[in-house]
């Protein structure tokens, strides 16, 4: 949508959100009427009308010379990173998947390899335009009230229409290098010794831009090292054909993708997920279109098992027990990674897991330079610690307890018992006093009565544990 007329096309559409509020009455809830998501709690589902967000998908302009872009709220990171990558730039912080939007990523706290240089995405906005529960739209700047509180509001607060910004320089390139470990303590001593001197940011003397990993099995830690490079030495890997690009990790220490690929590295396979719809099966991947190898396909065909219970219906005609579904993304402090680690193989017996480390800079970034700030109150990351992002989705075998979700709720005493805590993505199932202690409950309350005066926009424990 770049171009002359960029911003009063822009200016029509939030027209369009403010008219679509208007239209729905007095004191009824407002909720987001977007078809696609990357959110894993069942919404309820409503024929309500909604507010229409229909024209806020775009990148409104990019500024290369300032390194910045003004990008409408429900603009998915696939459509941003088509815009950027035509001036050598991204955003600092590019989340795994295609179809998560810019103002889902900063309410709802996305995260990537770049993360333990960069920070989360939050961290890279400049400036916030926010449609809020009273119907107005207010622009907000870090270190203000509704600004500081907005991640991890998951749209309690109001939805962002257009966020400012901030842009990293990248080359053509990413070279890998996957480094295994056979011990976990050693592990945390590598991610500590690449991300614990912001200086240094090397490993073996070769510079790291971006980290992350994944544990197959207990005494089997992967590290990928990615360096942004001109020069891509050899023919760039493509995982988007036969070639799946979780099991390179395992079979080659080294590896050269395109930018472009390596951004959506994950997104292919849905991380190892594409394995349970039979993607991965060289036979049925030849079938199926290269074009349909994306998590939202498979997002899509999750639905289908959710509305129909197919793998429930299997399991019971199979006799074997319910699975609970464990989706999370958690995070701990990395000296505790591995205690989480091996109780979680106990305990859980899920395998891979995503590792992404991540510092949270607690500073707002102003441009290329860094700015000062405070930390975020609604997700109290301590900044400058590091702290491990673990990820794991699939299903796990409990029987007849299966409804009142046992590994979850063990996930969340552990993570809390370790000094971390839990994305609100997925399922929860915390207590009301514990939710406010973790996420500063009684700070968000308080703002929304600001913004949201008439309560018209669902809370946040309401959207994130309480069952409708
Ligand atoms: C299986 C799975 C894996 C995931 N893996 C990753 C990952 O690897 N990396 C990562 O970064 N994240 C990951 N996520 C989490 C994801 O970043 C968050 O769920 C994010 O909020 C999704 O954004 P979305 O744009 O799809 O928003 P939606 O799913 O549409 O909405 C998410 C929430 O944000 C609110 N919202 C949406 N748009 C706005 C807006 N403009 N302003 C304010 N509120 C808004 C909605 O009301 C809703 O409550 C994963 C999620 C799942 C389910």
């Amino acid at each position: 949508m770049t171009g002359e007329n960029a911003w009063s096309t822009h200016e029509a559409a939030v027209q369009r959100l403010r008219d679509s509020y208007r239209a729905i009455p007095d004191g009824s809830p407002v909720r987001l009427a977007k078809k696609t998501t990357n959110l894993f709690r069942p919404r309820a589902s409503t024929d309500a009308p909604g507010l229409d967000v229909s024209g806020l998908t775009g990148v409104i302009e990019v500024d290369p010379v300032a390194g910045t872009a003004d990008v409408q709220g429900m603009c998915t990171y696939e459509d941003l990173v088509e815009a950027t990558l035509l001036h050598g730039l991204i955003p600092y912080v590019v989340p795994q998947l295609r179809t998560i939007t810019l103002g889902g990523a900063v309410t709802g706290m996305g995260i990537e390899a770049t993360s333990f240089r960069n920070g989360l995405p939050h961290e890279s906005v400049l400036e916030m335009d926010v449609f809020t529960g009273a119907g107005e739209v207010i622009t907000t700047r870090p270190g203000e009230t509704l600004f500081d509180a907005f991640p991890n509001s998951y749209g309690s607060l109001g939805y962002a229409t257009r966020l400012k910004i901030a842009l990293e320089r990248v080359p053509s390139f990413v070279e890998l290098r996957h480094i295994r470990f056979d011990d976990a303590t050693r592990l945390v001593e590598a991610i500590t010794d690449i991300a614990g001197s912001p200086g240094k940011r090397e490993y073996d003397g070769i510079r790291v831009d971006a980290l992350d990993g994944v544990a197959f099995a207990p005494g089997e830690y992967y590290l990928t090292l990615a360096r942004w490079t001109e020069e891509a030495g050899s023919r760039p890997s493509d995982y988007t054909g036969q070639r799946v690009y979780y099991r390179s990790i395992q079979q080659r220490e080294r590896d050269v993708l395109t930018m472009y690929d390596y951004l959506w590295r994950w997104d292919t396979d849905w991380f190892w997920c594409s394995g349970a719809f039979g993607a991965q099966h060289p036979v049925l991947r030849r079938l199926w279109p290269r074009s349909k190898r994306r998590s939202d396909v498979y997002m899509g065909l999750l639905g289908l098992d959710r509305r129909f219970d197919i793998i429930d219906r299997l399991d019971r005609r199979k006799g074997v027990p319910l699975r609970e579904r464990v989706v999370q993304d958690i995070e701990v402090p990395v000296e505790r990674l591995p205690e989480f680690l091996s109780w979680f193989d106990a305990e859980i017996g899920m395998r891979p897991v995503w590792l992404c480390p991540l510092i949270s800079t607690g500073i707002h970034r102003d441009g290329p330079g860094e700015g000062v700030g405070d930390k975020w109150p609604s997700y109290p990351l301590e900044p400058g610690r590091i702290y491990v992002n673990a990820g794991f989705w699939g299903t796990v075998p409990v029987g007849p307890g299966r409804d009142d979700a046992p590994r979850n709720r063990a996930i969340e005493r552990k993570v809390h018992a370790l000094g971390g805590h839990k994305s609100l993505y997925s399922e929860a199932f915390y207590d009301r006093d514990t939710f406010d202690e973790l996420y500063h409950g009684r700070h968000l309350a308080e703002v929304k009565k600001i913004y949201d005066p008439d309560n018209r926009l669902t809370s946040l424990y309401d959207k994130a544990v309480k069952r409708r």
